[in-house]
């Protein structure tokens, strides 16, 4: 499958680097995102290195949109959000800051006044372990 070296989420693939797992097949795997802008904040990714959307190969997209679906609706059940926004963000000017293809599941909390391009603040690494957990158990 193809990797790049310097990728921090092939690195979570390849299981060098930790991540809050959520779900995971042959094509796709899904984690907590480290700085959640809400609670159940989640990343989907394909296992295969694409930089974006535009370099991403049509079975790995319509594999992620398949996780999405099943992982959002875990995050759905686990903390019943006000809403779901969906994202992907496709270079600087996107304001995407990690080049390997990814799908947000943003959780939307009432007035939380999101806006598109927000801060990243660390989440606290045991609310995300137990948050994960929960999440897993509604798969
Ligand atoms: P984007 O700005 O769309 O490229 O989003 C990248 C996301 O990846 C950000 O929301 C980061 O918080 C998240 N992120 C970066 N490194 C990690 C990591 N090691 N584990 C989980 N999420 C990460
Ligand atoms: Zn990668």
């Amino acid at each position: 499958m193809a990797a790049d070296a310097n990728c921090i989420f092939c690195k979570i693939v390849a299981g060098t680097i930790p991540c809050f797992k959520l779900h995971e097949d042959a094509a796709t795997l899904a984690f907590l995102d480290i700085n959640p802008v809400n609670p159940g904040h989640a990343l989907v990714i394909p296992k295969a290195h694409a930089p974006n959307l535009f370099e991403s190969a049509d079975g790995d997209l319509a594999a992620v949109m398949a996780a999405v679906r099943r992982v959002a609706t875990a995050v759905e059940k686990t903390v019943k959000p006000f809403g779901v926004n969906l994202l992907q963000a496709n270079g600087p000017g996107a304001a995407q800051s990690v080049f390997h293809f990814h799908m947000h599941i943003i959780p939307r909390v009432r007035d939380d006044d999101l806006k598109m391009n927000w801060g990243l603040k660390p989440g606290d690494k045991a609310e995300l372990a137990a948050l994960a957990e929960r999440i897993r158990s509604n798969l």
